[in-house]
């Protein structure tokens, strides 16, 4: 897999994908601390599990965008290697504790993941090392959809990680269940939309993009 790598500071990211789905995972770190976080750990989770070892990284938490079948299967593995706690959006609980039937649907078999650790309280940061990841709830393509915004606590300058609430060229589909168009469009235009247009953004699938591209090409925000 190709490892994308648009962000402009230091900070240390890694990307992985793997099948059936090819949904991104990341693992981000601090350069001075060598603490850092995991988001929505799935099939790819061996991958990630690697990169924190190849970095000599101690990882804080692992932060889940939303808890559709792709994003957390790997959550049990990863809380089993790196003994840390797994937090996730309240109102996903619902398809968190779901996991097998939704595999069902899809006809994947899973397993069930351990349970959620901590639900998120406000905007946090959830701290690692120098950098913090804020949490920005962006309903629409689930009711507990987050983005979250990670950057230095000192900087304003921020990395979005928005799930599968936005995609370059594309936006997250709505008809699964809790999801509403008009609720993601709103998520979109009324908090992603706001970050500026240099704003690099990682989805959950496919290539990175910025807030500003998205403004201008987005075929669905227009
Ligand atoms: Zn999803
Ligand atoms: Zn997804």
């Amino acid at each position: 897999m190709r490892k994308w790598r648009l962000n402009k500071l230091n900070m240390i990211l890694e990307t992985r994908a793997a099948a059936p789905f090819f949904k991104n995972g990341f693992v981000v770190g601090c350069e001075d601390t060598r603490e850092g976080i995991l988001i929505d750990p799935g099939d790819e989770v061996s991958e990630l599990l690697a990169a924190v070892k190849a970095h000599k990284l101690a990882i804080r938490y692992i932060l889940l965008t939303h808890a559709h079948i792709d994003h957390i299967t790997g959550v049990g593995a990863a809380k089993r290697a790196l003994g840390v706690p797994a937090g996730l959006h309240r109102a996903d609980h619902f398809l968190y504790k779901a996991i097998v039937q939704q595999g069902q649907m899809l006809g994947v078999p899973v397993e069930p993941q351990p349970e959620i650790d901590f639900f998120y309280e406000g905007a946090g940061p959830w701290r690692f090392g120098n950098y913090g990841a804020w949490v920005y709830h962006t309903p629409g393509h689930c009711p507990g959809g987050v983005c979250l915004a990670v950057g230095r606590e000192e900087e304003a300058a921020r990395t979005l990680f928005v799930g599968d609430t936005l995609f370059a060229g594309s936006i997250g589909r709505t008809d699964l269940p809790g999801g509403d168009l008009d609720t993601l469009l709103r998520s979109i235009r009324d908090v992603l939309f706001n970050f500026p247009d240099e704003t690099v953004v990682y989805p959950g699938h496919g290539e990175p993009t910025t807030v500003g591209n998205e403004k201008r090409t987005n075929p669905f925000l227009g």
